[in-house]
């Protein structure tokens, strides 16, 4: 189902709003790591919005590598998403973790991310498989393509077809960078699948100088969108400061983008 015979013509995905994924337009996702409050979510939400984002990202639930990091606000981050999201028209995007989160977010949001790491939790896919609301699917830290498009197979074959590919780098041999962004993988994906593919600059990198670089080879290989960090305070973010642009920055490069991509 994954596979580019099942829609040659590609695949669309069409929000509430109209704004849509896939289609001629490349579409920004911006935002910070993680919701952190009512006055972060909300500046960081207006200013991604007046440099051109269609969805605003912000996680509720995070993933973190130590269990004594900052795991979150949950539900309270949720409201403040919905809150924001009706404010501004943004689209609303977050990370799901678990099953019994799918239930509780539902009402909140606009699309689930199934972030790198549960990239391979099958039985989450498969009830992400059974809502009918987008998925954006990350690559998992070591995955292979193949890998990457049989997990959407899993979303797919419930009946939910509107899932999105999201490369956000993969772990080498290099230590440079904090993952390794693999460019190629987003021409390889629209060969092999009808499915959108997301770029994810700022964990495909880990580092603020390199983002912009890495948003524009993007979106010149074909990227159908970008997710990107921006907080209003970069150096003050709890969690992925190091990789988050400031706002002027991101301001800027959707300019830049504009000239690679028709629109932007
Ligand atoms: C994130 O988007 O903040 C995140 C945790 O991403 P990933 O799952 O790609 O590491
Ligand atoms: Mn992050």
């Amino acid at each position: 189902l994954a596979g580019r015979g099942f829609r040659p013509e590609g695949t669309v995905i069409t929000f509430p709003n109209g704004v849509k994924v896939g289609g001629e337009e490349v579409v920004a996702m911006a935002g910070p790591c993680s919701v952190e409050s009512r006055e972060q979510i909300f500046l960081a939400a207006e200013q991604v919005k007046a440099a051109g984002a269609k969805f605003l990202r912000g996680g509720a639930y995070k993933p973190r590598s130590s269990p004594y990091s900052f795991q979150g606000m949950g539900v309270e981050g949720l409201k403040l998403l919905r809150e924001v999201g009706d404010k501004t028209g943004l689209l609303v995007i977050t990370e799901v973790m678990e099953i019994s989160q799918i239930e509780v977010m539902l009402p909140y949001i606009d699309c689930f991310q199934v972030g790198a790491r549960n990239m391979q939790n099958f039985n989450l896919l498969r009830e992400l498989g059974k809502v009918r609301k987008p998925v954006l699917l990350k690559r998992g830290i070591a995955a292979t393509i193949e890998e990457l498009l049989l997990s959407a197979e899993y979303i797919l074959a419930g009946g939910n077809y509107d899932v999105m590919l999201c490369e956000r780098g993969i772990r080498t041999y290099e230590t440079y960078t904090r993952n390794t962004m693999d460019i190629s993988a987003i021409p390889v994906i629209h060969h092999l699948s009808h499915l959108p593919i997301i770029a994810d600059p700022s964990h495909g990198t880990g580092k603020r100088a390199m983002v912009p670089a890495m948003a524009r080879a993007s979106v010149a290989a074909g990227a159908d969108g970008l997710i990107i960090e921006v907080h209003p305070n970069p150096d003050k973010a709890v969690s992925d400061g190091a990789q988050t642009l400031f706002p002027e920055q991101f301001a800027k490069l959707m300019d830049e983008l504009r000239i690679i991509a028709p629109a932007v």
